[in-house]
């Protein structure tokens, strides 16, 4: 019998200038896992306000602001006695790492949650995400409206990696690690400045971020309407990068990394 994946909420907790730490609650206890734990003491602060267990750490690449409050909180679940598994990319050099995952395998969240693993080497070469039904947690791969700078990885690498999100169920909530949303509208609008529905979400934004209100997570759905670098295949797109490098492009790949010049420079 195949068991329905039960429905989990998830918190965004604010660290550094811009950065998201996902606070993954188990449906059925007040154990918690944490996505990329940059800033150990805003979680310290939230497993205690909220009288929180914390039951696994999950890890997209190697960065500093995602890896930096492994230790001291591994510390803190060791003075409990309360085991603590780190999960995260096997092809990396990241300190702590218990459980170490490649492309294609399966986690079990609080014994009830699976993810999916997919290796999406680009933004560094180490990057893995976390998949399901109802979320991607997708680090620096995919942020809404754009996608992670290139540090270690190729343009093609990365093409193909948001090639995989764009083909997910569209009703996908998608979690990124920052909140980069209105600045990338920004350069989006420049790429398609006649695309209604990135003008309509572009306002909505900014309503949002008036009041201090998070624009993630967002849906799979909705990047393939406003996001340029999971459009890379629309006529317009293509046209308007073309005619801003002033080069002649024919594969989608060599769009996309045209693209991520521009956002570079923009
Ligand atoms: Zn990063």
């Amino acid at each position: 019998m195949i068991m329905k994946q039960q429905h989990f909420s998830v918190t965004g907790l604010h660290a550094f200038r811009d950065n998201y730490i996902w606070a993954i609650h188990s449906p059925t206890s007040s154990q918690v896992a944490l996505v990329d734990p940059g800033d150990a003491e805003v979680c310290l602060a939230y497993l205690k306000q909220h009288k929180l267990t914390l039951a696994a750490i999950l890890i997209t690449h190697h960065h500093l602001d995602h890896v930096g409050g492994i230790e001291p909180l591994l510390a803190f679940c060791q003075q409990q006695q309360l085991p603590c598994p780190v999960y995260g990319p096997a092809h990396s050099n990241i300190a702590h790492i218990s459980v170490a995952l490649t492309n294609a395998q399966q986690i079990l969240l609080f014994e009830q949650i699976p993810f999916n693993i997919i290796e999406v080497p680009g933004h560094t070469l180490d990057h893995i995400v976390y998949v399901n039904d109802q979320a991607l947690f997708c680090g620096d791969t995919l942020f809404s409206g754009g996608c992670g700078r290139l540090f270690e990885g190729s343009p093609s690498q990365m093409h193909q990696a948001l090639n995989m999100i764009k083909a997910l169920p569209g009703t996908t909530n998608i979690y990124c690690a920052h909140e980069y949303t209105a600045s990338n509208l920004q350069f989006a609008l420049t790429i398609e400045p006649e695309n209604q529905a990135l003008i309509q979400y572009n306002q909505q934004v900014h309503a949002l971020r008036e009041q201090g209100i998070a624009t993630i997570p967002s849906t799979v759905d909705l990047e393939r309407k406003i996001n340029p670098f999971l459009r890379c295949n629309q006529r317009d797109v293509i046209q308007q990068v073309e005619q801003l490098c002033q080069i002649k492009l024919s594969a989608e790949h060599e769009v996309f990394a045209a693209l991520r010049t521009l956002k570079d420079n923009f």
